[in-house]
């Protein structure tokens, strides 16, 4: 967003109540505003994290059912009554991620559904809970002494919070914390690569949106002056989602547009549907669905995308040139043995993708790892790199086993890799893309990101980040979107993140492909560079002559076996190699 529109628009939220606007507007804001709130939370969770959460009614309810019950039976005054909502939603959220998160697929839409249901099924039939009566009778939201009451007294305070929670969100985007949230779609093993715990990540998305959630039930139970179970069902849960996605399920802004549109034109549609339709009902939920997937089809980014097209788009500026580097690590001595593969084997099912392989990767050389398509090159790496468990033998680096090692404990000792798949982050910059490489050498946490205690920290990973962008002679487009780019400059691209990650040695899986002849040889060049800098790099290739120039000893693998190893001559002079790799006769 520019500058001023957010304060702009801010300004008139606040101030709203002060202007000659009908009551009626003043409770429909209101409402966006507890949606707003709400949907936030969906968007760093499902539209950033990829995780698709059904629940989130109920957590509003527990935020809501604790104000009720404090509040109304035990008068204990709202900001005690916030924390205690907060806190319960909290630890909810930490109890459900912690079952589900580790899992993959649908197994977080799916405990969220039964979650839902039971919080659901608990409210309607507590005796202490109210029943479907729920709880009645509370009080008016006093804070420090001042009595908000229920309409232009609360507005504020209502908005006030969705601004610092779109805020909160903007920033912990924007932030080493946020670039691992944004990480967990692509995949945890590339996440898992660049030395950060995807299911860390995912549980601080979760719980955020949790907090979230509470605390506009919070507000909704001062505001309503009662509660019950229904606004809390799973029906709701649906509809925060359809918000969501409705106005652009990853942007920020998007979150408080499609909150307002489902807001007013629900209430327009229940009292035209029952009109048009001849009998009453709750018709307005299948012109909801209708438009979901009309949306989801013709519109997947939502409507926010239309809005910003028409925003001017503010550029990062340019101010890491003072930043102090980053710590680096010991760098091992050149000779020094750097990589023992002794043995390693992987069967999937009754295939043995590597079988029995070994060798040894000494520092400063480079190492070729060739052999045909299928031969078990990425395999290896993915043994190597901890992404694949070993089936049997062991790798040591630097002298220590890290056999049986998560990839990011791996990553932390020093290897880093590309992926023979690309995997950036299409929608974020080249120059956030390669920062994310840099999280191991940094460590600003969510709540300093979203105070903006990180700056100094920001501007040392840009610069680092831009000083291997430089490396590889891409620093001029580090502020375009990854997926903009080529497949053959996005591999360039992972090279400048792994070395982001200050590796002592560097895996490459097919670094060439896609690139054309002179790019091949700018790469062979860089690489030359690097080993010159003391850098040592294992290199996956299927291009011969790419290999033959550049590495100091080359693993020939075909079916899952290392045919020979030798000096690029002696693998040139092999009638085997020659056979198995290029599939023709002596
Ligand atoms: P290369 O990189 O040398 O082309 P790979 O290591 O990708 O070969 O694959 C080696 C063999 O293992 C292939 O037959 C491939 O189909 C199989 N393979 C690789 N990964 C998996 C997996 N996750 N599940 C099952 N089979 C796999
Ligand atoms: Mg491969």
């Amino acid at each position: 967003m520019s500058r001023f529109a957010f304060p702009a628009f801010a300004a008139v939220m606040l101030l709203l109540p002060l202007l000659p606007v009908p009551d009626f507007w003043i409770t429909q804001s209101i409402y966006i505003g507890l949606y707003a709130i709400v949907v936030l939370g969906l968007v760093l969770l499902t539209g950033v994290a990829g995780l698709i959460s059904f629940g989130q009614a109920a957590f509003v309810g527990v935020g809501a059912y604790t104000a009720a019950y404090l509040g109304a039976r035990l008068g204990v005054p709202p900001l005690l009554t916030l924390l205690a909502g907060v806190t319960l939603a909290v630890l909810a959220a930490i109890v459900l991620g912690a079952i589900t998160l580790r899992m993959s697929g649908h197994y977080l839409p799916l405990a969220t559904i039964a979650w839902g249901l039971a919080l659901n099924y608990t409210m309607a039939n507590m005796e202490g809970l109210g029943k479907y009566d729920g709880i009645l009778g509370i009080p008016t939201l006093n804070l420090l002494g001042l009595d908000l009451g229920t309409g232009r007294g609360l507005h504020p305070l209502v908005w006030a919070i969705v601004l610092l929670a779109a805020l909160a969100t903007v920033r912990l985007l924007d932030s080493r914390p946020g670039r691992a949230i944004r990480a967990l779609r692509s995949g945890a093993s590339m996440a898992e690569a660049m030395g950060i715990s995807t299911f860390r990540y995912k549980l601080v998305a979760f719980v955020f949106a949790a907090v979230l959630a509470a605390v506009s039930g919070w507000l909704f139970a001062y505001f309503q002056r009662s509660v019950s179970p229904s606004p809390f069902s799973i029906n709701k849960g649906i509809e925060y989602l359809f918000m969501a996605v409705l106005g652009g399920v990853s942007h920020v802004w998007g979150a408080i547009l499609g909150s307002g549109v489902v807001r007013l034109v629900e209430d327009e549609l229940q009292v035209l549907l029952p009109r048009l339709i001849g009998t009453s009902g709750n018709f307005e939920t299948i012109v909801f669905g209708i438009v979901l997937v009309v949306v989801l089809k013709y519109a997947p980014d939502g409507l926010w995308a239309f809005v910003q097209r028409w925003l001017p788009q503010r550029q990062r500026v340019r101010d890491w040139d003072q930043a102090r580097p980053l710590p680096a690590r010991d760098k091992p001595a050149p000779g020094e043995l750097l990589l023992t593969v002794d043995a390693v084997r992987k069967t999937f099912g009754g295939l043995v993708a590597v079988n029995d392989v070994s060798f040894k990767v000494h520092a400063g050389d480079i190492v070729g790892l060739i052999g045909p398509n299928g031969a078990g090159k990425s395999t290896t790496f993915n043994l190597i790199t901890g992404v694949h468990a070993l089936s049997g033998g062991t790798v040591s680096f630097g002298g220590r086993p890290i056999t049986g090692l998560p990839s990011r404990q791996i990553a932390r000792r020093g290897i880093s890799r590309t992926f023979q798949h690309v995997k950036l982050i299409p929608e974020m910059s080249v120059l956030e893309n390669v920062a994310l490489g840099g999280y191991l050498r940094s460590r600003a946490g969510s709540v300093r990101a979203v105070l903006r205690l990180d700056r100094d920290e920001e501007r040392q990973l840009f610069a680092e980040a831009e000083r291997q962008l430089a490396r590889i002679g891409m620093a001029d487009q580090m502020l375009e979107p990854a997926g903009n780019l080529a497949l053959g400059s996005q591999r360039l691209v992972e090279i400048a993140r792994a070395l982001c990650t200050d590796p002592a040695l560097l895996l490459l899986d097919e670094p060439a492909a896609g690139l054309r002849h002179k790019e091949k040889q700018a790469l062979a060049d860089v690489l030359r560079q690097l080993k010159s800098e003391g850098m040592s790099i294992l290199l996956v290739e299927h291009d011969m002559d790419f290999v033959m120039g550049l590495t100091d000893r080359i693993v020939v693998m075909e079916f899952g076996n290392k045919l020979m190893e030798g000096t690029p001559s002696e693998v040139q002079a092999s009638p085997a190699v020659r056979a198995a790799y290029l599939g023709t006769d002596h």
